[in-house]
């Protein structure tokens, strides 16, 4: 059973404080406020596993620090390397379980947040969906696993995409808060350009035109995922809501508004939305506006039916929306070997 701990009494981390409560508690020390910004420029540039890392901090402050300000509010709950992703898993103070994963291609190092702990969208091939909801993430966790990984691993990531737990703008103020320090130059954040950052999204329209007026040229990505209602409404439940019309509306809205190409996402499910017939449809309705799609083959699920297509019929599909001039990529799938696949960590310690 999950422990209730002392989340209501334990100190607040330095990643959830603002930069002014942090001065606060140094001036209640009787230290200067300017340590506040030594420690955060400290934090957003060099990436430190704990205390013991920020070496421009007296060791007898740091002492201080860590007893009544720990550094992070997620504790290391365990991790799996592989050649070309590590996952890393993360209890957070009340027992919650999350999961995030550093994925490398050559010159490249990105990291897949999670932005809820499960998801209430429930797409059902879907590891995170089929766990449920249990609550959002607050800011400084998904700063956290940012964070973190950075610190532990020693290797600092040039890219994030929200692509890990949960749907991002289902959590929208506190993954927008999260971005914002991401996104700031130190001392006040990590400098990650807006462009290095995706949000992908099963297709929430409000949500979209909201981000489309944050002023931040985020990248974006879209779960489509089938050409037509009927079809997309079996895989992902709250689609019910918002057609693809809608969708797609929201869509032109962001690129327009941000001068940015957005990806659609389309996971390939074995003879559910792989055929050259759904191939056209999607085709046809991609085709009008600049925008690439992205393939992902199904990675297996425990418990769910669906297959994967054979390498024929992914290349069949991309070769039919090319003719219909969409760049689309097959997502070769990273960190098979450590369950990189959404939800699939968690869910096996969960067991
Ligand atoms: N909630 C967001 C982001 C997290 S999921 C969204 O749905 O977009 C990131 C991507 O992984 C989504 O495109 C999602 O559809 C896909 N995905 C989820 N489970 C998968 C699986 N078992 N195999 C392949 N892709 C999967
Ligand atoms: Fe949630 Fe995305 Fe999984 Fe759907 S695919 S259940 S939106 S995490």
């Amino acid at each position: 059973m999950r422990g209730m701990n002392d989340s209501a009494t334990a100190p607040r981390s330095v990643t959830a404080m603002t930069e002014d409560e942090l001065a606060a508690l140094f001036k209640g020390w009787g230290e200067p406020a300017f340590r506040a910004t030594q420690l955060r420029e400290f934090l957003f540039r060099k990436g430190v596993a704990s205390y013991e890392g920020v070496t421009n901090i007296s060791k007898k402050l740091r002492e201080r620090l860590a007893a009544e300000a720990p550094l992070y509010e997620l504790a290391y709950a365990g991790g799996t390397a592989g050649d070309d992703a590590h996952k890393w898993l993360w209890k957070a103070r009340d027992g919650a379980l999350i999961e995030s994963v550093q994925i490398r291609v050559p010159g490249r190092l990105t990291s897949c947040l999670s932005s809820q702990v499960g998801c209430a969208m429930g797409c059902v091939f879907c590891a995170t969906g089929l766990s449920g909801f249990e609550r959002h993430l607050r800011a400084s966790e998904i700063l956290d696993e940012y964070l973190q990984m950075w610190g532990r691993s020693g290797e600092h990531s040039s890219h994030v995409v929200f692509m890990g737990m949960g749907e991002p703008l289902h959590n929208y103020d506190e993954v927008i808060k999260a971005i914002r320090v991401l996104n700031a130059p130190p001392p006040k954040g990590c400098g990650i350009g807006a462009r290095r950052i995706t949000i992908s999204t099963v297709g929430i329209p409000p949500g979209i035109k909201r981000l489309a007026g944050e002023q931040l040229q985020l990248e974006l990505a879209v779960s489509l995922h089938a050409p037509d209602d009927e079809t997309r409404a079996r895989l992902i439940p709250v689609s019910k809501r918002y057609p693809i019309k809608e969708v797609m509306e929201s869509v032109r809205e962001f690129s327009r508004k941000t001068r940015r190409m957005v990806t659609y996402e389309y996971v390939l499910l074995a003879g559910v939305n792989d055929s050259e017939a759904q191939a056209r449809d999607l085709g046809g309705l991609l085709q009008d506006h600049p925008c690439k799609a992205n393939l992902i083959p199904f990675n297996a699920v425990e418990g769910v039916p669906y297959k994967r297509p054979e390498l024929e019929a992914q290349e069949r599909f991309k070769a039919v929306l090319e003719r219909f001039h969409v760049p689309t990529t097959i997502r070769f799938s990273k960190g098979r070997s450590v369950d990189a696949a959404c939800g699939q960590l968690r869910r096996r310690s969960l067991a």
